[in-house]
């Protein structure tokens, strides 16, 4: 029986991740589940935001559905204590690369969308964001400079390997999709860059179907609200993808829509929304559980090969939506557990 392990974390992750596992459950697909506690709620209860017991559970499970950390109770704690470390050390003890972040709009969210309707109504991409190297891993620190001034710094780095198994991934998605493949750096600018842009050239002669183009990551953004119809499959580093997924989020209606997906080549993955733990709506009832729903989906599609399950989730999500099924993030006055109700209905 395959076993998926709940992280539900801070804020609003437990409940977006208790309408998920609804979900799952009304599904019956004869799943194993096990929960563990990450993040903020893990410093509290077991003194470290990714507690042992917690990463044995990760590594044995099948898949892992996530909530989000984050609470603001624990933004003085030395860094190596704060709730989002936890999702940096699972990406890197599983050894999850490649995050997938599809952005579409659903039908009937064009008046959510900051775009002009017919703009947001071309939105049907997926970003890749490289989830390993970056900035976020390199050596980081706080020093005094010889006039006595405080300068922080972060080394940005990736080396060609990095780079190469992630444009793989970006050109293997391109393959199932419309052949299209954007990479996204600043070359002009980075050195790591322009190892991105080297790197991902030499690996398109794999692929000669795939029609690959290269963007700056400012203009990117700038295309992303002008036309973003015009992407299909983007393929970038860690920090650029964090930054231009949410731009993507707001574009296709509300950061509570998006999914993703987090891995690493084995089949297993981490499945997460792509927003955060909210703590200015926690505990309101208030959270759009969407986002951690069709997270729920892109674990039966990826890591279970469950792709008619994964394909009632989405198609359900969808004609919720349809029905006028709106948390207040989509302008509706739904609560949580009410959307979590109107999917399970659109299901049965
Ligand atoms: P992180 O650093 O973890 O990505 P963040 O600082 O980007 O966190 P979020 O927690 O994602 O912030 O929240 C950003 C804004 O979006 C907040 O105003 C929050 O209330 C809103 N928001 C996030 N998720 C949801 C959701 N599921 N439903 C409704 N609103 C949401
Ligand atoms: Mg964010």
């Amino acid at each position: 029986m395959p076993l998926i392990a709940i992280l539900p974390g801070d804020g609003i992750g437990p409940e977006v991740t208790a309408e998920a596992r609804r979900v799952l459950d009304a599904l019956d697909l004869g799943l194993d589940y096990e929960e563990a506690p990450v993040g903020g709620a893990a410093y509290f209860s077991d003194g470290h935001p990714l507690p042992a017991r917690t990463l044995e559970v990760a590594k044995r499970a099948d898949a892992l559905l996530f909530g989000a950390v984050g609470d603001p109770r624990c933004d003085n704690l030395e860094r190596h204590l704060r709730p989002e470390q936890a999702i940096l050390g699972l990406r890197k003890e599983l050894e999850l690369f490649a995050n997938l972040r599809p952005a579409r709009l659903f039908p009937g969210l064009e008046d959510a969308s900051a775009l002009k309707p017919e703009v947001a109504g071309a939105i049907d991409m997926v970003i890749i964001r490289e989830l390993n190297g970056d900035v976020y891993f390199g050596e980081k620190g706080m020093r005094t400079t010889a006039s006595g001034r405080r300068e922080g710094y972060d080394i940005m780095s990736y080396n060609e390997d990095e780079v190469a198994r992630i444009a793989r991934v970006g050109f293997e998605t391109a393959r199932v999709r419309n052949k299209k493949l954007c990479s996204v750096d600043k070359a002009n600018v980075l050195e790591t860059s322009q190892l991105w842009r080297d790197v991902v050239i030499e690996v398109s002669a794999e692929f000669p179907d795939i029609e690959l183009t290269h963007m700056y990551v400012d203009n990117a953004a700038m295309q992303l609200v002008r036309n973003p119809g015009q992407f299909d499959v983007i393929v970038t580093g860690n920090l650029f993808g964090d930054i231009l997924s949410d731009q993507a989020s707001m574009c296709a209606g509300s950061i509570g829509m998006l999914p993703s997906a987090a891995l690493n080549g084995s089949g297993k993955g981490l499945y997460e929304p792509i927003h955060g733990s909210a703590p200015d709506i926690a505990g309101q009832g208030k959270a759009n559980p969407c986002a951690t729903i069709l997270s729920a989906a892109m674990l039966l599609r990826y890591s279970l090969g469950m792709d008619a399950a994964a394909d009632r989730i989405e198609a359900a999500v969808t004609a919720a939506l349809v029905s006028g099924a709106r948390t207040p993030d989509l302008g509706g006055s739904l609560t949580t557990r009410e959307m979590g109700d109107a999917v399970l209905k659109a299901l049965a």
